[in-house]
């Protein structure tokens, strides 16, 4: 059950923990018994050994950030950004994931609004927390406003770290299938670094710019270059989609509930056009308002954002994150026992490759997405 929320190795107050990569390709903690005195401090804070502790939402919507400079750079109606822009607008800290100079994902936080675009867009990836708790902490104590922003079993365990609550840090979770590893992201930016003879510096798996919402990779490379891909034919997301390569945890996450453990939950809204009649290509979330704290920066965001109210049992059929964990497909158990020993050509060739129909579908999506036939042929 761990998830690798990093707790532990915040709370240990004689830094005897330290998150190392296991063999299938997780960070786990690892503890030096020689610093260890047994205090209990990391049993005391790890979210896996408690109870789920959440809020069901009192408010649903479906949102979009006015901001169209915002919302382009965002995966999907860019709530996220515009939160996040106001809290940095009041002098506060904003914490997210962002690629590090080695193309690892792994939280950050930011102070200024120009920084924004490193946390904008969602990796699918387990980020790595480091230090982030015992930072936020910190700022918190100092009275500066804090917003911190990670998948649930993050920000349980930030709850869990903090131990109390503090009126000047709010909270966003996302709605999440689940995470591959960075180890496996990094074979997959290797492989075509190695393809393309060229360093990558960012990896958007979200990218609009040819397709608007949707899943499209846009690779940019060091000497400027730019490459796109269909999101479904790179093996990395196929694994990744087709939920063989997430971390063992995700498969039993009790997070996948209507109870949330932060103030506002986001997400996808993929059925706008169909359920709301709203043009989705530029992108719309789905946002749950689960605390007062929640509410108040909403209200405060109101002139920015197009807030169309919904409800929690309409959504929960099409979200289905918010009542289950994502199943596991009957290729992960020996996907991970792969994953140490066999090289990148042999998991593409046996885990991550779709069928030939399946491809010969997604390219021809394509072309007719490119033809903007797309509509006419759906
Ligand atoms: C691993 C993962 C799985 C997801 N699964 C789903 C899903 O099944 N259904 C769904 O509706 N939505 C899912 N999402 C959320 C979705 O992709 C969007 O992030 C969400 O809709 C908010 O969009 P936005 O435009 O407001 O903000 P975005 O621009 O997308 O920003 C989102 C925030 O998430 C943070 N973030 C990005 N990557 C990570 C990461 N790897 N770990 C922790 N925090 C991160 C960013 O720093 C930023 O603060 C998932 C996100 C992640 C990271």
């Amino acid at each position: 059950m761990c998830s690798g929320c990093g707790a532990c190795m915040n709370a240990c107050p004689r830094k005897a923990i330290s998150m190392q990569e296991e063999q299938d390709g997780f960070l786990y903690p690892f503890f030096d018994s020689e610093k260890c005195v047994d205090c209990n401090a990391c049993v005391n804070v790890c979210p896996a050994q408690k109870e789920l502790q959440g809020n069901v939402p009192n408010d649903v919507f479906l949102a979009w950030c006015n901001n169209e400079k915002l919302r382009e750079k965002s995966s999907s109606g860019g709530i996220f950004a515009q939160i996040a822009a106001k809290i940095l607008e009041k002098g506060g800290i904003v914490f997210g994931a962002a690629y590090n100079e080695k193309m690892r994902v792994a939280h950050k936080y930011i102070e200024s609004v120009e920084e924004l675009p490193l946390l904008q867009s969602s990796k699918y990836v387990q980020s790595e927390i480091g230090n982030a708790y015992k930072e936020a902490q910190e700022f918190l104590k100092k009275g500066r406003l804090v917003y911190f922003v990670g998948t649930p079993c993050q920000i349980a365990g930030l709850n869990s770290f903090l131990k109390k609550n503090y009126d000047n840090l709010l909270t966003s979770d996302l709605i999440c299938h689940g995470a591959p590893s960075n180890a496996l992201l990094n074979k997959q930016i290797d492989d075509i670094q190695q393809k393309y003879k060229n360093r990558i510096i960012d990896f958007n798996f979200r990218s609009k710019a040819r397709f608007g919402q949707g899943y499209d990779i846009e690779v940019s490379f060091e000497n400027g270059g730019k490459k796109f891909f269909n999101a479904e034919l790179v093996p990395y997301f196929y694994g990744f989609w087709r939920n063989i390569s997430l971390r063992e945890s995700c498969y039993h996450c009790h997070y996948s509930s209507e109870r949330r453990v932060s103030d506002i939950t986001l997400g996808d809204y993929w059925l706008a056009k169909k359920i709301h009649r709203v043009k989705t290509s530029k992108g719309t979330s789905l946002i749950l308002v689960n605390t007062l704290k929640g509410k108040k920066i909403l209200d405060e965001c109101k002139s920015s954002v197009a807030l169309i109210p919904d409800n929690l049992d309409r959504v929960k059929k099409i979200q289905a994150h918010l009542s289950r964990p994502v199943k596991v497909n009957s290729l992960h158990a020996s996907f991970v026992k792969d994953f140490g020993g066999k090289d990148w050509d042999y998991l593409c060739q046996r885990y991550f490759r779709a069928p030939l129909r399946y491809r010969c579908k997604m390219h021809l999506r394509n072309i007719l997405k490119t033809l903007t036939l797309y509509k006419l042929w759906k």
